[in-house]
């Protein structure tokens, strides 16, 4: 199993791709905690979890991600409780599609602070206690194939993403020499509530435009997680892997 004995945090791990993440996670044999946006989120996810794997180590914990003190507590708590840290996944994310002369400050300041400051504060948090543990681990962000080209409409979401690809690439040089691994992964459409928004005939539209004539499964991000984790790659990092069925190619 690619991650027998590993200790694992997934932010937005209770649905969508961040519970895909925790399932294969836990098939290859790591002990997780998901961190929910509510308390009763994450509980129900681990009940789930733990009724689809009677043996699996499953926590669940939640905490303001936008807070770099709340975060710190709650992650070291986590590792605690988990006798240690091996792995985080920064996956909690939201997106805001309106155009931009109807976006408002506070629609901005949102997308910004889950998926950029919550990232910089889930990458400080897990470098400290990795630092501190002096064995290295990886920390992997879920990006997206909008920081490739961007999108025509609600801003705040592409640029968000570019910025987790440059806090990537940065932070993969920063803590190379601690022996932490960064890297994030950048899927295309994923069949995800995120999706529920769009239009049907809009969704009808994008699906054309990918060669496999599919969206993601949420899994089949869970296993691009799994394999950037993957300790045998232990080279491999400050890269973002893009998983869109051929549609950027
Ligand atoms: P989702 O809406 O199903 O899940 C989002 C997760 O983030 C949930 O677990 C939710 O609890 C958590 N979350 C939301 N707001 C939060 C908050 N304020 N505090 C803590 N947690 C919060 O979406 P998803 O599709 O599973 O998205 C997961 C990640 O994948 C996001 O970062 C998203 O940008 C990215 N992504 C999704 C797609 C897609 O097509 N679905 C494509 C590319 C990238």
């Amino acid at each position: 199993m690619l991650l027998e004995g590993k200790k694992a945090i997934i932010t937005g791990g209770t649905r969508g791709i961040g519970y895909a993440i925790a399932c294969r996670f836990i098939e290859e044999g790591a002990a997780v905690t998901v961190f929910g946006s509510r308390q009763e989120t994450a509980d129900t996810a681990v009940e789930k979890l733990t009724a689809a794997y009677p043996d699996a180590k499953v926590w669940g914990r939640s905490c303001d991600l936008t807070s770099l003190e709340a975060v710190t507590e709650a992650f070291t708590q986590t590792a605690a409780d988990m006798g240690g840290l091996d792995t985080v996944v920064n996956n909690a994310g939201i997106s805001q599609r309106s155009p931009l002369l109807d976006y408002t400050a506070e629609e901005f300041a949102k997308v910004m602070d889950l998926n950029v400051v919550a990232v910089f504060n889930g990458h400080q948090a897990a470098a400290k206690i990795m630092t501190e543990a002096g064995h290295g681990g990886t920390i992997t962000t879920t990006s997206s194939m909008v920081a490739k080209y961007g999108q025509p409409s609600g801003v705040g979401y592409p640029t968000s993403k570019f910025a987790v690809n440059g806090m990537v690439q940065s932070l993969s040089r920063e803590l190379a020499p601690m022996g932490i691994r960064v890297n994030a992964v950048a899927p295309g459409f994923v069949e995800t509530e995120m999706l529920d928004h769009i239009p049907q005939e809009q969704r009808e539209g994008y699906l054309k435009s990918v060669p496999m004539g599919r969206f993601a499964k949420p899994e089949e991000v869970g296993d691009a997680v799994c394999t950037l984790c993957d300790p045998t790659l232990s080279y491999l990092t400050g890269q973002t892997l893009i998983l869109d069925g051929g549609l950027s190619l």
